[in-house]
């Protein structure tokens, strides 16, 4: 496997999870906000992407895939050519036609939904892609967390009433709920600020993090959470609900869902025939979840000085065994014995020091070890949960039994 660990810490890392994913070998930059997903880390995002996808199944969504490349015309339409500013990623084809490299998706899911949602018995449609997006960020830093070519997930619904956008919104915040407790993650839902894709209302997902962009304003009884960016409040004032007072926090937008309404199918002309025989507008909602950045998020909320545990949805392994018999039969041996009860093992059969070996492992963030030393001549082996930072001294010879969880 191609982990290619380093021995210092990369100066332009500011954070640790960005220290870490560069030093463990996760990922490599090639430019600023641009980055290669090393073997490890694209483990984990599959991981993360998988987990997006049975959510959003289960209530009914079904994925697409969108081209990255979009021509100007459609832009033009929704009249964001020239509001996106210059955070759209503009290029020519050799004929001079103008194009951009989408930084989100609400035009061409428009124009692909137009041609066949004519009559209000084709509602509602809940459709999503996990994809690459391109924006070209003043400021890109703290590595995934603000790329300029990044991975996210969006999904755009498509409704003939305000009642049933306000259903399926309720049905994709409990998804994006569910999906956040599988990863493990603290956050908090907040009231938003629309920002460039407009519509009426949005809620943002906010992963608590001192190292978070955004400050949000909540009171400590659960009942009231928002953008400070929206509400202005300071800490100490009488929450708005008339329940306790405000404290503020920092955070990690993982995902933001928004109401639309009719802002991109009024202009481009997405409409359909209601049940009254009228023709309306088509009622939209769009939900965003960035997948590279909660990559990130996981690694903040799940290191401690430099030492890794990954949440066991997302690990890119389960158990690591370091092998220090002398020619590694035992370790290997373990490897494959694992590797046959269905566990993801990685096996260090580097020709690297102990040292080496134990620093790069609490990078990959396993939570458990499994220490091939010198007992395992006599049948025994370490088995540390690194979680716990319990230790077991096992018999090779009763391993199935070990239960790893
Ligand atoms: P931000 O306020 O952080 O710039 P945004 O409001 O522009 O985010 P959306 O357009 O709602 O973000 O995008 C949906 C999701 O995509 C966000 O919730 C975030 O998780 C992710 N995302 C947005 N911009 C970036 C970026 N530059 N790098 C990585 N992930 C991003
Ligand atoms: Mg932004």
């Amino acid at each position: 496997m191609f982990i290619p660990t380093l021995r210092e810490i990369p100066k332009d890392a500011e954070i640790a999870s960005h220290q870490i994913l560069i030093k463990g070998g996760y990922m490599k930059q090639h430019a600023a906000g641009i980055y290669s997903y090393l073997p490890l880390a694209y483990k984990v995002i599959k991981k993360i992407e998988q987990i997006v996808r049975e959510e959003l199944d289960k209530i009914g969504c079904s994925e697409l895939l969108m081209p990255a490349l979009q021509s100007k015309d459609l832009w033009v339409e929704s009249k964001r050519w020239d509001a996106y500013g210059k955070e759209l990623m503009r290029l020519k084809d050799r004929h001079d036609r103008e194009f951009c490299l989408g930084p989100t998706h609400e035009e061409i899911i428009t124009a692909i939904t137009r041609d066949s949602i004519n009559s209000y018995k084709k509602l509602p449609l809940a459709l999503y892609q996990i994809q690459t997006k391109f924006r070209d960020e003043f400021r890109p830093r703290f590595g995934l967390m603000r790329g300029r070519e990044f991975i996210m997930k969006d999904l755009y619904t498509f409704h003939a009433t305000e009642e049933d956008l306000d259903q399926w919104y309720l049905a994709v915040r409990k998804a994006y709920i569910a999906i956040l407790d599988r990863l493990g993650l603290t956050y908090r839902i907040v009231r938003a600020n629309s920002g460039q894709i407009g519509g009426s209302s949005s809620e943002e997902f906010m992963i608590l993090c001192d190292i978070g962009e955004d400050e949000i304003a909540y009171n400590e009884e659960g009942t009231f959470a928002s953008n400070v960016e929206i509400c202005k409040l300071n800490e100490g004032d009488p929450s708005p609900d008339g329940i306790g007072v405000i404290k503020h926090a920092k955070g990690i937008e993982a995902g933001h869902i928004f109401k639309l309404g009719t802002k991109y199918s009024e202009p481009m002309n997405l409409n359909f025939i209601d049940i009254d025989g009228k023709k309306k507008p088509v009622i939209m909602g769009c939900y965003g979840m960035g997948i590279s950045r909660l990559l990130m998020a996981i690694l903040e909320q799940s290191n401690k000085d430099f030492k890794v545990v990954w949440p066991k949805s997302v690990a890119p392994f389960l158990v690591h065994v370091i092998p220090m018999d002398k020619n590694g039969e035992i370790g290997y041996d373990i490897y494959m014995q694992l590797q046959a009860m269905g566990l993801e093992v990685l096996y260090d059969d580097r020709n690297e020091t102990a040292g080496v070996k134990f620093n790069d492992a609490d990078l990959i963030g396993t939570k458990y070890r499994i220490i091939v030393g010198r007992k395992a001549a006599e049948g025994f082996i370490e088995i540390k949960n690194m979680a716990t930072l319990e230790t077991a001294e096992w018999a090779i010879s009763n391993l199935k039994n070990y239960s790893f969880v």
